[in-house]
């Protein structure tokens, strides 16, 4: 692909790089958590990777949903792997909490009710995040 936005990264707040991934936090004013785990290489689905690159990436989505949920403790946490509109590799892991902007909905449709997002401490999950990536 000669234009897609995950091959060209602009402007992302990196958590965690290594030679097959990248974890950056999305900048959603209403989930000021949300993760996206994204492959470095431009590949479309999960069985076009080599078992080892797969579970390298697993392993840093839950290496996030574990930092999450002992940081923020949110009700939820939703994995989604859409990839329509950019056919390159990654993962939402999104912290989701019962008074957010859309609960129970997925945060893609329409909003139910003004959001009350929580703080994070972006050095925490930084820590959090290569501290489980590291003996992963
Ligand atoms: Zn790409």
């Amino acid at each position: 692909m000669t234009n897609c936005p995950l091959c060209i990264p602009d402007n992302e707040q990196v958590l965690w790089r290594d030679e097959v991934l990248r974890i950056i936090l999305v900048n959603d004013p209403d989930y000021p958590a949300f993760c996206r785990v994204i492959l470095n290489r431009h590949v479309q689905e999960m069985t076009d990777l080599p078992a080892e690159e797969r579970t390298r990436l697993m392993q840093a989505v839950y290496a996030v949903e574990a930092t999450l949920r002992e940081q923020i403790q949110p009700d939820k946490i939703n994995l989604a792997s859409l990839g329509n509109q950019v056919p390159h590799l990654h993962w939402h892991v999104i912290p989701r909490f019962a008074n957010d902007r859309h609960f129970p909905d997925p945060v893609w449709a329409p909003a139910r009710r003004q959001g009350r997002p929580h703080q994070i401490d972006t050095d925490r999950l930084v820590e959090s995040i290569r501290v489980r990536l590291a003996i992963a």
